[in-house]
């Protein structure tokens, strides 16, 4: 009982959910980043082994081989994974961790993982927003934005499959949104084994 929980963030990119994130680990002492592996080129801000594992295709596919992930997706065009190892000793530890992955991903983790997962849509509250917010970040070609602005549309058909939804317009209230949603996670019925728990909880009666 209260090992950890995985809190599944996903959304359309430039959504904020990296910002999001980093504000979740700096305010709940419990919380850890699922860093995935990715074979996307780094980008000038980000740090290997903090913001991802950056790989090359052939390891990626030798990690798929060797059933490393406990799921993975190409997203853009290129290969996103979790890895399972990462997700398994988190959990032991009874971190809440955090999961930043697409919508392929939180439907394969579903499958897996129901129990221990809350899943939360961040998005923005207009594609005008999505498209401004790229531009502003400057971390995509042209050709890059237009693409996830193509998969965003597509990504928000699976709004339906998540329990909570966060629309970012103002930073602040979506934080304090996605703070309350991260405690309950922590706390979902579903992470305990009822029946050992009434169990001992019946036999505790002195
Ligand atoms: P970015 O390239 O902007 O960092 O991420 C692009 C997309 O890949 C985002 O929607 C992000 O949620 C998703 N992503 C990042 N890591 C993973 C992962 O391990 N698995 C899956 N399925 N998606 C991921």
């Amino acid at each position: 009982m209260n090992k950890g929980a995985l809190l599944v963030i996903s959304g359309p990119s430039g959504a904020g959910k990296s910002s999001i994130v980093r504000e979740l680990l700096k305010q709940i002492p419990n919380a850890a980043f699922s860093v995935s592996t990715t074979t996307r080129q780094k980008r000038e801000d980000e740090v290997d082994g903090v913001n991802y594992h950056f790989t090359d295709k052939k390891s990626f596919q030798k990690d798929i081989d060797e059933g490393a992930f406990l799921e993975w997706a190409n997203v853009h065009g290129n290969f996103y994974g979790t890895s399972l190892k990462q997700i398994a000793k988190l959990l032991d530890e009874g971190k809440l961790v955090i999961l930043d992955i697409d919508v392929q991903g939180y439907m394969i983790l579903k499958e897996k993982l129901e129990r221990f997962t809350t899943a939360v849509f961040l998005t923005t509250k207009s594609r005008e927003d999505l498209k401004t917010r790229l531009l502003l970040r400057q971390s995509d070609s042209e050709e890059a934005i237009e693409q996830r602005l193509e998969n965003a549309f597509e990504e928000m058909a699976y709004i339906n499959r998540y329990e909570y939804l966060v629309i970012n317009d103002d930073f602040k209230t979506a934080l304090a949104q996605m703070l309350n949603i991260a405690h309950a996670a922590s706390n979902k019925r579903t992470l305990t084994d009822a029946d050992k728990f009434i169990e001992a909880w019946a036999k505790s009666l002195k």
